[in-house]
């Protein structure tokens, strides 16, 4: 039996993960669970898998999550600090799905115990970037990537160098807006952009599934977790998302990881590594699928890529100022107060506009380069 942390149980990848914990109760024991604000959702996993602790980050709602807990013997904690105190508890298997850059200092609290960490929270690599592959070497943790393209690539390396690959080929289904002209971008709607095709997913990553902005932010999480340079890193458009990312190696091998759309098969790859579990996911039908298709990314109606590229390449600050602007972005979207191509526009904008602070060497340091960066991000809006 191993131990494991949630964080972000209630979410998308949080419900899938628990899904597989559900199917194989004797292998696990769960030690915390953790949401925003869905204290009664929360509750009911924390009871349902006999959690030690759960917490919301949001203390206003720790009345209610204590009131749902009452009787239970689980410990009821809320608050930032209370989530970090939390991720510090020594576990088999941390999973970070936290969304944003909210879930970084519980990530790195995790990190410092040294232990694995099961990593779908992009935004915390691509905001902290060096600070985290720094601290996961210090204390001797180790990465699992969950994100779909990542672990399709951790595991093409495995038993491969780093020094013999020629390109590192992360796919993209291309999003709901996909083949929509200049004209119907400016248009789209929230509901049609959290609208994926294929996968089904939290709010805030399928609109960045449509603005290709999911893909920039994974160009530069793949910078960090496969450190081959940033000139063998590419990017394909590939509709079915079947294949779900690639590794050539100099010898002009090229290996691919196939599965279905659905993340029950990363989350189990990591949950089992490195040995392999059963999951309930439909095997692959190639014959039914039929045709895999490929096509080069078009960075003129998707800009987002080309600035994901820019600000990897800037480094320091350039991610972290990138992934605030964006979730403020999303966020004004998906309250109707941006059309839906202001998004990369106001990313533009922000590494663009004045100079980027200087290169944050601590996770403090990371903190208020972010905190700082929404701050303008909001005054931008203001200024719409
Ligand atoms: P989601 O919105 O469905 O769930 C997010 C979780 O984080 C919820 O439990 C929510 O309560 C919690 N949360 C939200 N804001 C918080 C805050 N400020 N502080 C603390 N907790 C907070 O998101 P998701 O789709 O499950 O994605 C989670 C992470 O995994 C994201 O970083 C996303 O990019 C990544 N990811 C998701 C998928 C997917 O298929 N959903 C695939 C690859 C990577
Ligand atoms: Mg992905």
């Amino acid at each position: 039996m191993r131990t494991i942390s949630l964080l972000g149980a209630t979410g998308s990848i949080g419900a899938s993960t628990l899904d597989l914990v559900r199917r194989h109760p004797a292998d696990w024991r769960v030690v915390a669970l953790s949401a925003n604000c869905s204290a009664r959702e929360l509750a009911v996993l924390a009871r349902e898998f006999r959690a030690e602790i759960a917490v919301v980050a949001d203390e206003g709602c720790l009345p209610e999550l204590r009131e749902a807990l009452a009787g239970s013997g689980i410990e009821a904690a809320g608050g930032e600090r209370a989530l970090v105190e939390a991720a510090s508890r020594p576990v088999d298997l941390f999973v970070a799905a936290i969304v944003g850059c909210a879930g970084l200092a519980p990530t790195m609290a995790a990190i410092e115990q040294g232990g694995t960490i099961a990593l779908a929270n992009k935004e915390a690599l691509v905001s902290a970037g060096e600070v985290m592959t720094a601290a996961v070497r210090r204390h001797g943790a180790t990465l699992l990537p969950v994100d779909s393209e990542h672990n399709a690539i951790f595991q093409c390396l495995a038993g491969g160098r780093l020094s013999d690959v020629r390109w590192i080929t992360l796919t993209a289904s291309g999003g709901p807006f996909r083949d929509a002209t200049m004209a119907e971008l400016e248009a789209a709607t929230p509901a049609q952009a959290v609208k994926h095709p294929n996968w089904s997913m939290g709010a805030k990553i399928s609109v960045d599934s449509a603005t290709m902005m999911n893909k920039g932010l994974e160009f530069i999480e793949a910078y960090h977790l496969f450190p081959v340079g940033l000139e063998r890193l590419r990017i394909i458009v590939h509709p079915q998302s079947i294949v779900h990312s690639m590794v050539e190696y100099r010898d002009g091998s090229t290996l691919a990881q196939l599965g279905p759309s659905d993340m029950r098969v990363p989350i189990a790859s990591a949950l089992a590594w490195p040995a392999r579990m059963d999951t309930p996911c439909d095997p692959l039908d190639l014959a039914a699928i039929g045709t895999l298709e490929f096509r080069a990314p078009d960075e003129t109606r998707f800009p987002a890529t080309r600035l994901a590229r820019e600000a990897a390449a800037h480094g320091g600050a350039a991610p972290a100022v990138l992934n605030a602007a964006n979730e403020i972005a999303v966020a004004a979207f998906l309250s109707g107060q941006i059309g839906f191509t202001r998004i990369a526009a106001m990313a533009e904008d922000m590494l663009g506009q004045g100079t980027l602070p200087p290169p944050p060497s601590t996770l403090d340091e990371v903190l208020l380069v972010d905190c700082e960066a929404r701050t303008r991000a909001r005054a931008l809006l203001q200024a719409v």
